[in-house]
């Protein structure tokens, strides 16, 4: 480090990761950026690239570009040999000596991993033929570690793509250098052996490196000249399942002269009509498509829709646009994408518009692909009239990847989605349903909203999360009316939001980042969930029409470019003559929520006084109060409900509108959900909603957001737990909405597992299980609703007849009047086994035969993880840490069995490792995996001794990293009003009206 000049900025700017000094720099100095990648993943564990960067250059330094794959074998600037000791701290540092002011090239070759986890290419094995399956997940920051780029999201760049993969898989009996069990071990072996000596590092491996310069054509030559890596078996089989290639461009060609297959896909490009082919002679690759056109009836029908045969296509190239209508359209590092393997496919052609969807051939047959296909070119449609906007890309399709460790990533022409969460085992609920096309309608809505405009930096990630999941909800809530969007939006969304955003680690929308490699820790519930939330305040505030005239002139102005909150904000403002820079403040900088209070005061029947009062939920927000327009109810049992807008700006705001009216029934301060704030009702309210209200409102949406806001008086301390739970058994008999059953199951779950003490939950245990029993036994009902309290009574069965219901149900020919079938059958015998009980091993034993499928294996593997005993969790702690060979979404699958509540006391011991270990989790797993650890974690435990250690260990660390540190105290929040709940002292009866404000931390 010492010897590089003092003045050069480059020094500064040369630590790990990607700073945000190094992404301002570049992007202040760099342009027109075009990486022209090829990547050979034909060996089991290595990807073997070659790449030639282009761009232009405004300033005279050195140029870093980003690069932490496995090995770089070779690096020419300009033509010029980059020196060895370029390669340092996940940076390769150009010197300005071989640079030109203007136009410049870089030619590296380079070697990047192909491995379960932890790898830029995560390769998912197929136990069950034999199959493996590649596809890269770059998102945030893993771009560089697959191969040289300027990795930071403004940085858009032109790229194509040429991918080697072999031509087919083997048959499974094939030759042991393959897939053959004795193969796989062999190259198993190699692998660990490889992973304990890992290659030398990039620096070193340049300064030795001896191999030939990349040559200009990028040819098969630097390729062939590295040395022989692991490799499949010979392909040439005539019953081998062929591969096949996907990826952000459309393929341009594809050939297997050479034994291999090599596939060029087309630069990311937009053609004329958004994807969609014009005039009658549309190329239509797959053959015909018949009757696509037919599937266009309630998307909703997902469950129910017919197995049809689906076509395969004869040909592997599809015919690509004339260029001459195509212009560029560059892409952030991060979306870049590609998937390869032996996939089945199917294709649907809608107004000139081809989908094709991949799915593994094992799960082909299970895969209802007509009907996906139906829902991503019904969302796509409705996202081009929203936008005013056609799509943005050339070309749109999607896989369903397997064992994804996201519900699904919007890449630009090639989505992935989450195979499991897409394909339905057994007849799914309509939240599955609604779950499953919201996360299409999210991915869709990204096209435009993340790929076409894209956040500067990843601190505005919220910007794309946030509309992705609000542009959902509107969407859903017109194509499908009898969804009942809003209500969807409000179950998914709020209670997730309130979760984080009420504790002591919440952060603002707009989150500070210096640095990528911290990128991971933005992502969770306040971009997801409180980002959307606010987005409908704000469309409330302004108005739907200058909401989407906002919106789409911001996407007409930084089409294919970055933008940042204020961009919007000052779009929306502008349309809706209005200035926005408040909200910005009170809602992207400021971190944290207020809460609202209802006090009503009635005289002589009707209403004399009716207040909202506001205060922060934790004093890091500030004492300020927050502007917001609500719709305030007056709920009436005789007579239509009173609403009346109200806008929040003070600490106390008087409903004046209210005065002189009848005492309603109960009052309800969020009607509609307009508004961002943790509602405490009203004592009088609360009284009557436990004394006949709530059966008397038939607004599915309002009983939803009622419930809701029972919950949070429980979590509040105002209502005990057991009160909730009698409130619950006496009104879900009447409940009818599939949605809002689910909903108050998993809070009475919550409270009899873990918030009333155990003398409670023994007397309320039997009653529980026999409402939960005959409810789901209950023939008048519906299927989703006796499937929701069958999934309930499986979660909660603890007494000894209710095991034995358990063990009845395993054997069972049906369940909720359809046929039983492995996901819950898996979900009993789970069940059993963290209970303990007798028929536990048995009947695993017995699913494990039963279920060989790829689905089957991640369940055993999940529900073994619930056994009881040390041992267990021993082994299970060890291998999430010390097995390379395991899937994180296997692992992150079994962490709710491993802290099952029963298991308390033997998992107690891991609750300082699991905390101790986040750094490590933090650096070496996905986005979401850490968030997953420390919740499941931490909601396994009920006892003031566990919240003894999360203190200790916060105090014990006090140079963690804030981002951390924040996601400790997030999900500390639950154990802590947990341990709380359960100490209460019953000769102190609960706050129950205001001034409880002393008792809030
Ligand atoms: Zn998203």
């Amino acid at each position: 480090m010492g010897q590089a000049s003092r003045t050069d900025p480059a020094v500064s700017l040369l630590t790990p990761g990607i700073s945000h000094s190094l992404a301002r720099h570049r992007a202040a100095t760099i342009s027109d950026v075009r990486y022209d990648l090829t990547l050979d993943v034909t060996p089991l564990d290595s990807a073997i690239g070659c790449i030639i960067v282009r761009f232009r250059r405004a300033d005279t330094g050195d140029v870093i570009i980003d690069f932490r794959g496995r090995r770089l074998t070779a690096g020419r600037a300009n033509g010029q040999k980059i020196p060895a000791n370029a390669a340092r701290s996940g940076h390769i540092r150009i010197p300005a000596r071989l640079l030109k002011l203007g136009d410049n090239q870089l030619d590296f070759s380079f070697v990047a991993d192909i491995a379960p986890s932890g790898a830029s290419i995560i390769r998912s094995h197929d136990p069950t033929d034999g199959s493996d399956y590649l596809y890269t997940l770059l998102v945030p920051a893993d771009a560089n570690q697959l191969f040289p780029s300027f990795d930071q999201p403004d940085l858009k760049a032109r790229v194509r793509l040429t991918l080697v993969t072999p031509v087919s898989t083997p048959p499974r009996s094939g030759s042991s250098g393959g897939r053959g069990p004795q193969g796989q071990r062999l190259l198993r072996g190699a692998a660990e052996r490889d992973r304990r000596n890992p290659g030398p590092s990039a620096q070193a491996s340049l300064a030795r490196a001896d191999v030939a310069p990349v040559s200009d054509a990028r040819s098969e030559r630097a390729l062939s000249e590295l040395p022989p890596l692991r490799s499949r078996a010979p392909t040439q089989v005539e019953s081998a399942q062929r591969w096949s290639v996907v990826a952000n461009g459309a393929i341009e060609s594809a050939d297997t002269s050479d034994g291999r297959l090599t596939t060029r896909f087309a630069e990311t490009r937009v053609c004329a009509s958004g994807g969609r082919a014009s005039g009658p002679h549309a190329p239509q690759p797959w053959g015909e498509s018949p009757g696509w056109g037919e599937l266009r009836g309630s998307a909703l029908d997902g469950g129910r829709a017919p197995q049809r045969p689906v076509g395969v296509s004869p040909s592997l190239a599809r015919a690509p646009m004339e260029s001459a209508d195509c212009t560029p359209a560059p892409i952030s590092t991060y979306l870049i994408a590609f998937a390869a393997g032996p996939w089945h496919r199917a294709s649907s052609t809608d107004h000139g518009r081809t989908i094709t969807a991949y799915v593994r051939a094992s799960r082909a047959a299970e895969a209802d692909l007509d009907t996906l296909l139906a829902l991503n070119q019904r969302a796509l449609d409705w996202m081009e009239r929203y936008f005013g906007r056609p799509y943005p890309f050339e070309k749109f399709d999607f896989v369903l990847a397997p064992a994804f460790p996201f519900g699904g990533m919007e890449h630009p022409g090639a989505v992935f989605y989450n195979e499991d969460r897409f394909i339905f085992r057994e007849r799914p609920t309509l939240p599955q349903r609604l779950n499953r096309f919201s996360t299409i309608l999210h991915e869709v809505a990204h096209q435009w909203f993340g790929d076409l405009v894209t956040m500067r930096w990843f601190d505005d990630l919220w910007l794309k999360e946030g509309f992705a999941t609000f542009m959902a909800a509107k969407a859903l809530a017109e194509i499908e009316p009898a969804a009942d969007a809003w209500k969807t939006f409000y179950l998914s969304n709020k209670p997730a939001a309130y979760a984080v955003d009420q504790t002591a680690g919440t952060r603002p929308l707009w989150q500070a980042l210096d640095n990528l490699d911290q990128a991971k820790s933005n992502y969770g519930a306040i971009v997801y969930n409180k980002a959307p939330s606010v987005l409908k305040q704000l469309e409330y505030l302004v108005g739907d029409s200058a909401f989407q005239l906002g919106v789409q002139r911001f996407l007409n102005q930084h089409a294919y470019a970055n933008a940042t909150w204020q961009d919007l904000l000052g779009a929306i403002g502008q349309a809706g003559h209005r200035p926005l820079e408040a909200f910005g403040r009170a809602f992207m900088l400021r971190p944290g929520m207020p809460v609202v209070e209802q006090q009503l005061a009635l005289r002589d029947n009707t209403i004399a006084r009716l207040t909202l009062t506001q205060y922060p939920a934790k004093p890091l927000s500030g004492d300020k109060p927050w502007t917001e327009r609500t719709e305030v109810l007056l709920f009436y049992s005789d007579r239509p409900p009173v609403r009346i807008p109200v806008e929040l700006r003070s600490r106390v705001t008087e409903v004046t509108a209210a005065r002189g009216k009848p005492a309603p029934d109960f009052v309800f301060a969020n009607a509609r959900d307009y508004g961002y704030f943790l509602l405490l009702l009203d004592s009088t309210g609360v009284h009557a909603l436990e004394s006949g209200a709530l059966a008397r409102v038939d607004d599915p949406f309002l009983r939803a957001m009622l419930w809701g806001a029972l919950w949070d008086q429980v979590r509040n301390y105002r209502m005990q737990p057991e009160r909730f739970v009698r409130l619950a058994l006496g009104e879900l008999p009447r409940e009818t909405d599939e949605q809002v059953v689910p909903f108050v199951l998993a809070r009475l779950g919550r409270a009899v597992s873990a918030y009333v003490l155990p003398a409670s939950r023994d007397s309320l245990q039997p009653e529980v299980e026999t409402t939960l029993w005959q409810a789901a036994g209950d023939k008048a009902r519906p299927y989703g609703i006796r499937k929701a309290y069958v999934d309930a009574f499986i979660d909660l069965a603890a007494t000894p007849r209710g095991i034995a219901r358990l063990d009845t149900l395993f054997s069972a020919d049906s369940v909720a009047g359809e046929p039983l079938k492995d996901p819950t059958r898996w979900d009993i015998a789970t069940r059993l086994l963290e209970l303990g009980a007798p028929a536990g091993e048995p009947r695993y034993a017995e699913q494990v035969k039963r279920d060989t499928t790829a689905d089957g294996r991640r369940r055993s593997f999940i529900a073994a993880a619930g056994r009881p005993d040390a041992e267990t969790k021993r082994t299970y702690f060890t291998r999430y840490f010390a097995d390379a060979t395991l899937n994180e979404d296997w692992a992150s699958g079994s962490l709710g069995e491993f802290n099952a509540l029963e298991h308390q006391a033997v998992t107690f011991p891991y609750v300082r490792p699991a905390l101790d270990s986040l750094p490590f989790i933090q650096a070496h797993r996905r986005i979401f995996y850490l968030e997953t650890w420390l919740a499941a974690f931490l909601r396994g435990q009920t006892g003031d001794s566990a919240l003894t250690v999360v203190q200790r260990y916060l105090r014990e660390h006090p140079n963690l990293p804030l981002d951390l540190r924040r996601k400790v105290l997030q999900h500390a929040d639950e154990l802590e009003r947990t341990v709380r709940i359960r100490q209460r002292d019953d000769s102190a009866p609960y706050v129950d009206s205001v001034g409880h404000r002393s008792t809030e931390r």
